[in-house]
């Protein structure tokens, strides 16, 4: 009996013993076991934290834009401004104005059986404007004091009148151009007089330009800078039948002299 008490007191203190030994290791290698115990867990957690949620999708995330990515904005919002400056590849529509002699205001010269200045004007007007506008040209008709005269800014401006209707002498025929003293207008001058002659056949009547066609109101109202002529297409008495009959002729060479300076003919 003795025996077997030994036996269980050695046993104990062998028990004992091994726990003195495993206590007294982790005791002196806490720090190491420590570091361990630290590192596992931030792994771990790393791994946890980062690990997408297991929905059954593909745990690689693509991202729509990249440019989400580890970026924020660097520029810095500015109020909306008002737009003024017009671009380079836009173009304002070619304009020309076509003053109608002596229209919403008086008759001009008038004819024995009645014909006016006025009318034949407007008919020789109609036809241009019909004719550059088959070409693509945005054309105005004018009365002859019309208020959009003042500054009117456009590629040029023509007024259309034509010459007495009293039979004066047999040279009082043909056509004649006064240009704009105030705005360049010599390549419209050109261009309308070398076309007028060449659809009309008329010759040029330089002789008879009177003050009121030199110095036209027109041109001192315009906006400096826009092109402007006053042409008499021809004398009602001799020429009438080239002002009625074929109006077509002088509306073409005026609507060729048009195309001519916008560099279309
Ligand atoms: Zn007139």
């Amino acid at each position: 009996m003795r025996y077997n008490i030994d036996i269980m007191q050695r046993e104990n203190q062998d028990i004992a013993t091994n726990n003195f030994f495993l206590w007294r290791f982790i005791v002196q290698n806490m720090p190491a076991l420590l570091f361990l115990l630290l590192a596992a867990g931030g792994m771990m957690a790393t791994y946890f934290f980062f690990t997408p949620a297991a929905n059954g999708q593909a745990s690689a995330v693509v991202l729509p834009d990249r440019q989400v990515i580890l970026s924020g904005p660097i520029f810095k919002l500015l109020p909306a401004r008002a737009v003024i400056q017009r671009f380079a590849q836009s173009l304002p529509p070619t304009r020309i104005a076509i003053i109608s002699g002596h229209m919403n205001n008086d008759a001009g010269a008038v004819c024995d059986d009645g014909l006016t200045e006025a009318q034949v004007n407007l008919d020789i007007a109609l036809r241009v404007a019909e004719q550059l506008r088959e070409r693509g040209v945005r054309v105005l008709i004018f009365a002859e004091f019309d208020p959009r005269l003042t500054n009117f800014s456009g590629d040029a401006l023509i007024s259309i009148h034509a010459d007495s209707c009293n039979y004066v002498n047999d040279l009082a025929t043909g056509f004649k151009i006064s240009p704009s003293p105030i705005s360049d207008s010599e390549t419209l001058y050109n261009c309308v007089e070398s076309e007028y002659e060449a659809a009309t056949g008329m010759t040029f009547h330089a002789n008879t330009i009177t003050p009121d066609m030199a110095d036209y109101h027109a041109f001192r109202e315009l906006a400096v800078g826009t092109p402007a002529i006053i042409i008499e297409t021809g004398f009602m008495n001799l020429d009438r039948e080239m002002l009625t009959v074929n109006a077509e002729k002088p509306a073409t060479g005026i609507a060729n002299g048009i195309l001519c300076f916008l560099g279309e003919r």
